[in-house]
Parts: C-alpha cells; sequence; structure tokens
C-alpha cells in the first residue's frame, strides 16, 4: 500500500509466472503461521532461491573442477562437510516473528541477521504477555547454572503464574496511565500528560511481545539453528527455532539433510580427546579400508569422496591397518 496525494493506493503486484528459482517445499509456507508459545507465531515472509541455488553458486567458483561431483546432492553434502560455506550464503530466508522481549534480547545477539522491529516508540503494544504453562515452570537447575532442573508442583506452578499474572497486569496498567490516551488518542484525564510512548513503555515487563521481520542467509541461519535447538538453549528460544527448521527443512531438504548430518548431528572431537581414542581403540580394533567401506556402503553412505575421508579419519585414528 502507498499514500499519494491523501489517497490510499493498493498496488498490485503481479502474480504471474516467474524466472526466479522457486521452492515447492518454500511455497507451501509462504505467510502460514506456525504458532509459538501462548502469543506468538513464526512464518516466513519470503525467501531467495532453492538447492540448486547453492550449488549453481559452487559451480561458478569451481568451474570445470566440478564435473567430477557433478550431482546435486553430492556436491551440496561435498560443500558442507569441508565448510564450503559461501554458496550457501546465497539462499535468503525472511520471516515474520512475534516473541516475548526476553526471546527476542537472545534472538538478537546473532548478529548476521537484517531486522526489523515494532517501534514501541511510534505504536502502542498490545496488552499481550507469555505465560509458561505449569509444566514447563521448573526449578534453578543444581549443575547448569543457566538451566531448568525439577518441575515444580503443579500448587507452585499456579502461585507462579498468578505472581507473573499479577506483576505483568499491573505493568499494564501503568503503561495505559501513563500514555493517558483514549482510543481516539485524546488524553483520558485533561489534568495529566500524555507521556511519551518511548517513556511509557520502560515500566513492562519482559514477558510483553515484540515482533519484527528478520532476514538471514541459509548459512548463517544454520548457525542460528545449531545453537538455539541446543538443549542448552533456552526453552522459549527453542520453540521458535525448531519451528522455523520445520520450514527450512522442507523449503531446502538437500542442504538441510547436509546441515543435519554433518554439523547438527555431528560431533567434533578435540584434540586431547582424539589423542584418547588413539590410545583406547589404536591397538584393540583393526580394520582393512576394505571392510571399512563395505560396512559404509551398507548404511547409507554411498559417496566415494566421504568414504575416502571417513578411511582418513579412521587411520588417524590407529583403526585401520
Ligand atoms: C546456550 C547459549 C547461552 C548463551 N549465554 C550467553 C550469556 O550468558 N551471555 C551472553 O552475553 N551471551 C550468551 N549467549 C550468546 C552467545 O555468546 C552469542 O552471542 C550468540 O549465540 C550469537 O552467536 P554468534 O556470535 O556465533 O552468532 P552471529 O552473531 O550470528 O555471528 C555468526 C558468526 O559470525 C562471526 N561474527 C559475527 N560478528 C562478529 C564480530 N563482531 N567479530 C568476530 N566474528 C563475528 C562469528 O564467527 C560468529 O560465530 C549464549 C548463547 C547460547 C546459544
Amino acid at each position: 500500500m502507498s499514500m499519494a496525494n491523501g489517497k490510499l493506493t493498493v498496488i498490485k503486484y503481479s502474480l504471474a509466472k516467474t524466472k526466479r528459482p522457486i521452492s515447492p517445499g518454500a511455497e507451501k509456507w509462504l505467510g502460514k503461521p506456525i504458532p509459538c508459545l501462548d502469543h506468538g507465531f513464526v512464518y516466513l515472509v519470503d525467501y531467495l532461491g532453492n538447492d540448486l541455488s547453492v550449488e549453481q553458486a559452487a559451480r561458478v567458483s569451481y568451474g570445470g573442477g566440478t564435473r567430477k561431483v557433478s550431482e546435486t546432492r553430492g556436491l551440496i553434502r561435498y560443500l558442507k562437510r569441508n565448510d564450503h560455506t559461501t554458496p550457501f550464503e546465497m539462499v535468503e530466508l525472511k520471516f515474520h516473528a512475534k516473541m516475548p522481549i526476553f526471546v527476542a534480547r537472545q534472538w538478537v545477539r546473532h548478529r548476521t541477521a537484517s531486522i526489523n522491529e515494532y517501534s514501541a516508540r511510534y505504536s502502542i503494544l498490545d496488552k499481550e504477555f507469555y505465560l509458561p504453562e505449569p509444566e514447563i515452570l521448573s526449578e534453578q537447575s543444581k549443575n547448569n547454572k543457566q538451566g531448568r532442573g525439577e518441575v515444580v508442583s503443579s500448587a507452585q506452578a499456579e502461585e507462579i503464574r498468578r505472581l507473573l499474572l499479577d506483576e505483568a497486569s499491573g505493568a499494564y496498567g501503568l503503561y495505559e496511565q501513563l500514555l493517558n490516551e483514549d482510543g481516539d488518542g485524546n488524553p483520558k484525564d485533561l489534568a495529566k500528560p500524555k507521556l511519551a510512548r518511548e517513556l511509557a513503555r520502560m515500566g513492562l515487563t519482559l514477558n510483553y511481545y515484540t515482533q519484527w521481520y528478520w532476514k538471514i542467509n541459509l548459512h548463517n541461519f544454520m548457525h542460528f539453528i545449531k545453537l538455539r535447538v541446543h538443549p542448552h538453549a533456552q526453552y522459549e528460544i527453542r520453540v521458535f527455532a525448531e519451528a522455523m527448521s520445520k520450514i527450512a527443512k522442507q523449503a531446502f531438504p538437500i542442504a538441510w539433510e547436509a546441515f543435519e548430518d554433518y554439523e547438527l548431528n555431528a560431533e567434533k572431537f578435540t584434540s586431547p580427546e582424539l589423542a584418547i581414542l588413539v590410545k583406547m581403540l589404536g591397538n584393540k580394533i583393526k580394520f582393512t579400508p576394505d571392510e571399512v567401506i563395505e560396512l559404509a556402503v551398507a548404511s547409507g553412505m554411498d559417496n566415494k569422496r566421504e568414504q575416502y575421508e571417513m578411511v582418513k579419519k579412521l587411520k588417524l585414528l590407529g583403526i585401520i591397518s
């Protein structure tokens, strides 16, 4: 929509055929919100590219050298395994998300995205705050200073929810009092000032909802997901990360499979850990390279380069003779 000569004009964008690469999995999710927590959501607003865009970018950098790994899946998996990251930056995702302010504070730490947030200087925030469900209200963890421990009893949970509700409702009462505005923007109490919205908001609690547009490339998105679906991440941000993962998995199935196999569900061994593994395994188990490749093929690892990379790692551990 746009304003011209004071008149509101609806600009009609053509939804006709496009020459752009389309992802059927992403198309399915466009404008379809996934509810998150009690009042939040996340949906895909737009996207750029698909799995083939990753391959296309890689071919520019490798030129003729890609012929050996010409199959799309094989190439994308090779890129992911070997940290060839920039082809994944050619794909972009844009989400609209609504989350509690304390979740937004964690989310915004990921500096590699573009954000445009709802302005509480310009607009009045709705009376919407997050109240955790009783079954996720837990005590402080005894062994993880950043985590949760035992779930509190149902009576305790009700008491905690009541305290949170009273606090957030009271905070909104103060907000309305300071704003001193009726529905038409006139002062409710003519004897009192209408405090600026940017000041009136400061008494609100961190569980109030905010919302934003969030645009990020696939490489940085995967990094975000790896950190924020991890069990150490706070439950409330995990809910959003898991919802967005669901969309990305269908939007970019080949790249996502590679991400799951080589990053999300993979483990990295440190140098001291490797030294211990060599001591533990090196002289006890011995396989020939052919035996290892046979096992790899049987478990579905059919890519020759991937098999070769695994043999190299196992040689390092002394498992292969
Ligand atoms: C479980 C968990 C607990 C956390 N606890 C805390 C905490 O207690 N306190 C706290 O303050 N934060 C905490 N964080 C936030 C964390 O420290 C990171 O700020 C956040 O996860 C963003 O990670 P990132 O910098 O890798 O991501 P991004 O900002 O998206 O950056 C992606 C990558 O780009 C590169 N990069 C981006 N900007 C720079 C830069 N300026 N300089 C160098 N490299 C850059 C880095 O390689 C980085 O990994 C926590 C995060 C998690 C997941």
